[in-house]
């Protein structure tokens, strides 16, 4: 089967009707043993220091892992991304256009997702098919989030690790369910944590590595993280066209802020904290994020996969303490 790249959650119903194998290029590269050195290749290949690390590793891992063929969401993504979609066609990779749009259009969208099924040659009753078996997994993972923070036996990293996973579940939807179910089965023997502190990670997902383990050695614990969920495509939807509209990470910040404000007090979330990356133009979004969260926000920087730094860690230590200091 041939595997076909992205570089953003696209509509992964198409890439499953189509019989191609998904690669969310990011997943590749952030778990790769040489994620550092994949920045380096792509330095040294020409990218610019001052480029976010995630467009240079997803650029070195698509050409290391031989991808031949990459969907370049062209709007609902970053600028970036579009460089980094013409530098890869001239290495020779194809790159099927798709673009969110910033309205959130359903007519728009629709006609989007149909440009993408002719050019993987599939037909609607086998996307909805597709859906269906999706969705079964999904919901298996929706149960995870649920269990952390309703009942407290999943640690943030788990959360991360197993909602992150949806936007290409691993690139094998069977052997990700197992894995899925296992580990469900584990959880029946677990205890309950017992934080002191519960908290919220909002933002692009964490290029550093050792956060959420750093956070519970501090009695802390992530129970919401806002990105990678929205990759489990968390409500439902029976409609694709609804399903892809509903998902709001392509669009714009007020719209992410509707989600992150109602699962704030769902979830009973003392503090949050809004995760950026070095050189990305979301940290500007920083202002509005601090501006409409009514909660204690420690906005967090990260650059190249590494992990957690010192300067990091000190400033974490002292949110935290803050927040304890509250009660
Ligand atoms: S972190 Fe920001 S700059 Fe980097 S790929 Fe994502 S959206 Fe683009």
């Amino acid at each position: 089967m041939d595997r076909v790249g992205f570089t953003t959650t696209i509509p992964l119903e198409i890439l499953i009707a189509a019989g191609k194998i998904p690669v969310d290029l990011n997943n590749v590269f952030i778990t790769s043993p040489q994620s550092h050195q994949l920045i380096e290749d792509a330095e040294i290949e020409g990218f610019p220091r001052n480029i976010c690390g995630w467009i240079k590793g997803i650029y070195a891992v698509a050409l290391k892992e031989g991808i031949r063929e990459i969907i370049a969401v062209t709007e609902g993504d970053c600028s970036n991304t579009k460089a980094l979609m013409e530098v890869l066609s001239l290495k020779g990779v194809a790159t099927v256009p798709f673009a969110y749009p910033h309205d959130r259009d359903p007519q728009t969208l629709r006609l989007e997702m149909e440009k993408l099924m002719r050019h993987f040659g599939v037909e609607r009753d086998a996307v909805y098919e597709a859906k269906e078996r999706l969705d079964v997994i999904r919901r298996k993972v929706w149960e995870i989030d649920r269990l952390t923070w309703e009942e407290n036996l999943v640690s943030g990293g788990e959360n991360h690790y197993f909602q992150v996973a949806t936007s290409d579940m691993n690139g094998d939807p069977d052997v990700f369910e197992a894995e899925i179910d296992a580990f469900l089965g584990e959880l029946k023997n677990r205890r309950p944590y017992s934080d002191q502190i519960r908290l919220a990670y909002i933002g692009v997902p964490p290029i550093v590595e050792g956060l959420y383990p750093f956070l519970e050695s501090h009695g802390a614990r992530v129970v919401f993280n806002e990105t990678q969920r929205q990759f489990s495509m968390p409500y439902g939807a029976t409609d694709l066209v609804e399903q892809y509209r509903a998902y709001t990470y392509p669009y714009d910040i007020f719209f992410r802020l509707a989600d992150i404000l109602i699962e704030l007090e769902r979830r009973r979330v003392d503090a949050v904290i809004h995760y950026v990356q070095s050189f990305c133009f979301r940290q500007i979004e920083d202002m509005i994020v601090r501006s409409k969260i009514p909660l204690p926000v420690l906005t967090l920087e990260g650059d190249k996969p590494s992990l957690l730094d010192a300067r990091s860690r000190i400033r974490i230590e002292g949110f935290l303490e803050m927040i304890e200091g509250r009660d």
